[in-house]
């Protein structure tokens, strides 16, 4: 077993992990883990872009970033921190740019921008331009970025290690256990502050744009540790996922003008939105396209429906919608200039399906995609641990494994990248501070034990159950019973149906033995944490007797503020049993009022 000593230890290497660390580096010494090799993380997947209100192309303003989060969240978002992100938002895209981020621009060499769903001129209701890209890899442009930056302060980085635990002394933080991918060796991180910047969880669904690591270390092994997370009932699903594969196709295909298309050829998503149609936001159009497949109007009677952005439908549409560009000339979009704004969409299109979105429209249908909820944090990324927000001292969490809260019920496309850069700086300029104002924590001799123990147990099982059959189960049990439309009997089955999955769950046991790159192991811990969280989010979401953002219910169908405008918290008990508690929502400007698109 090995030891090292940090000051601010940064697990994850994703956009908010690598924030996190170059802002932590300016002042502290600082290391990053990961069990991805950096430049690997999902947040390269992210394609759309960031929202920033910087105006390049017409009237916009923080203000009108953190009405439309606010209302985007269901009310549920806490407002003080979404107007801190939001505002936030135009330096922290300038810094992005001046570190070197190559994004598109206007004619005149501005960032340019394009509008995304939820996004509006507070005015007009109208879609407004917001959405700062790189082409469509905003995400692969921040990552690299970003680790040249860390690279460059010295950031020490250790690639292939995954973090099994958080070390817990004096109810405070103080460094992780870590297994080394190459070796197995065991690593004790030592640290005066500890970020967890380990993304999502949305391999718990079947069909899901997110990458295989989504397994939810981070927040499983908070509950482990006795830590509640918060909200986890929302889980966001994308409207455009590639048929059956779950591969994301951008919102920015509908910013750019790209409309959903049902079997008889209708722009269906007039009748649920009006006013922006294509571009209301992500749960009313995954619910809109739900409601049409069940009503018997997918394409060919089939689970999925069209995506169309080939160009002379965009003009046409564009033409009935009275859009116009930026310049108040007529929409005349051309097949050179869709390539030229979405060529991973194509090539993903053609390479996946066969399909060339310039000449066909591309078969979709709603993804699983972000974590709304999880380990919750305040501001400055400090996690709080109870409905009165105290602190546990040295312990912070960034990007899509924290809940701030800015997200609420429901993400706006955009403000997940924003909140990691945002975010992500705050909580490593807080651990910084922190790490040079505090002591090391004891570190006690059995610090490994708990981790030990886990892995034997794997080892050890009665080996009757596999990880495959186990996992492909829980997949669809969830995807069935917690997905987009919920009742409460369907959520009640599912849950019932995870806790015997927890159960067969200890009965699989790992036959690799090897040391190098034991990955049939590390898959086993990781379905083990997607588990436990999936029985979390149905308890949540059962517990939940309302419809409020991504939370859908049949059999509740309306928002209830009376009763449940308040955040949940879940902790997991000794005995295993899931508790839930609540915490306040906080409001500011914005008092709740029906959401209309
Ligand atoms: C396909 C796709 C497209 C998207 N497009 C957009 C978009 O256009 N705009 C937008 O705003 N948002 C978008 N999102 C959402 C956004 O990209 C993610 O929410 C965000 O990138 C998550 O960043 P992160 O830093 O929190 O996590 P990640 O980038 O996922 O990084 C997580 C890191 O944690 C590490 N890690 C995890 N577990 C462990 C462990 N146990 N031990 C050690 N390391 C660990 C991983 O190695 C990785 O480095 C998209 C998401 C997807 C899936």
């Amino acid at each position: 077993m090995k030891k090292h000593q940090i000051e601010v230890l940064v697990v994850g290497a994703g956009g908010a992990g690598l924030m996190a660390a170059l802002y932590a580096s300016k002042t502290a010494k600082t290391a990053v883990i990961s069990k991805l090799y950096p430049t690997r993380s999902h947040t390269g997947a992210a394609q759309g872009g960031v929202g920033a209100a910087l105006g390049n192309i017409e009237e916009d303003h923080p203000d009108w970033h953190t009405f439309d989060t606010v209302k985007g969240s269901d009310y549920l978002g806490d407002q003080d921190a979404i107007e801190f992100m939001c505002q936030e938002a135009v330096p922290a895209v300038y810094e992005l740019e001046h570190y070197g981020l190559p994004f598109s621009r206007t004619p005149d060499g501005k960032i340019d921008q394009r509008p995304f769903g939820g996004h509006t001129n507070n005015v007009t209701g109208k879609p407004v331009r917001r959405a700062c890209y790189a082409a469509d890899r905003t995400g692969h442009m921040i990552l690299q970025t970003l680790y040249q930056q860390c690279l460059k302060n010295k950031v020490q980085f250790f690639d292939e290690f995954q973090m099994l635990d958080l070390i817990v002394v004096n109810n405070a933080a103080a460094g992780v256990v870590a297994l080394e991918l190459a070796t197995s060796e065991i690593h004790v991180f030592h640290a005066k502050a500890v970020i967890f910047a380990t993304g999502g969880h949305g391999r718990i669904w079947e069909i899901t744009s997110n990458a295989y690591a989504y397994t939810g270390d981070g927040p499983a092994v908070a509950l482990r540790r006795g830590l509640p997370l918060e909200d986890m009932e929302f889980f966001q699903f994308h409207p455009t996922g590639i048929y059956k594969l779950g591969i994301l196709i951008t919102e920015g295909v509908r910013g750019e003008g790209g409309v959903l298309i049902n079997d008889k050829g209708e722009r269906f998503m007039e009748k649920y939105a009006p006013r922006v149609k294509d571009l209301a936001s992500r749960d009313v159009v995954s619910r809109a396209m739900l409601t049409e497949m069940k009503e018997g109007r997918g394409i060919k009677g089939q689970r999925y429906l069209y995506l169309d952005v080939r160009p002379e439908v965009v003009n046409r549409y564009a033409a009935l919608d009275g859009r116009r560009k930026p310049d108040g000339s007529a929409y005349n979009v051309t097949a050179e200039e869709i390539l030229s704004k979405l060529p991973d969409i194509v090539d993903f299109c053609r390479v996946y399906l066969g399909v060339d979105p310039v000449s066909e429209p591309m078969p979709v249908q709603p993804t699983a995609h972000y974590t709304m909820g999880g380990i919750p944090t305040n501001k400055y990324g400090q996690v709080v641990i109870d409905a009165s927000n105290t602190v546990m001292p040295g312990f912070y969490a960034a990007g899509e494994v924290a809940c701030v809260s800015v997200h609420g019920a429901n993400r706006l496309g955009t403000n997940s990248l924003l909140d990691l850069i945002v975010f992500g700086k705050h909580a490593g300029l807080h651990a910084a501070q922190f790490a040079k104002g505090a002591d090391f924590q004891p570190l006690p001799n059995d610090a490994a034990d708990f981790t030990l123990q886990q892995l034997d147990a794997l080892r050890s099982g009665s080996g009757s159950e596999k990880v495959a059959d186990l996992s492909k189960e829980m997949k669809a049990v969830m995807f069935d019973g917690v997905g987009i439309f919920r009742t409460g009997d369907g959520m009640a089955d599912a849950l019932e149906k995870v806790r015997i999955l927890r159960q067969r769950f200890k009965n699989v046991r790992v036959s690799d033995s090897g040391k190098v790159f034991n990955t049939e192991m590390l898959n086993a811990w990781e379905l083990g944490n997607l588990l436990d969280l999936a029985e979390v989010v149905a308890a949540c979401a059962l517990n939940r007797t309302e419809s409020r953002g991504a939370h859908a219910r049949e059999d509740y169908p309306k928002r209830d503020d009376a009763n449940w405008m308040k955040h949940t918290l879940s902790w997991r008990q000794g005995d295993g049993s899931v508790q839930l508690g609540y915490k306040s929502v906080v409001q500011t400007r914005f008092q709740p009022k029906e959401r209309t698109y």
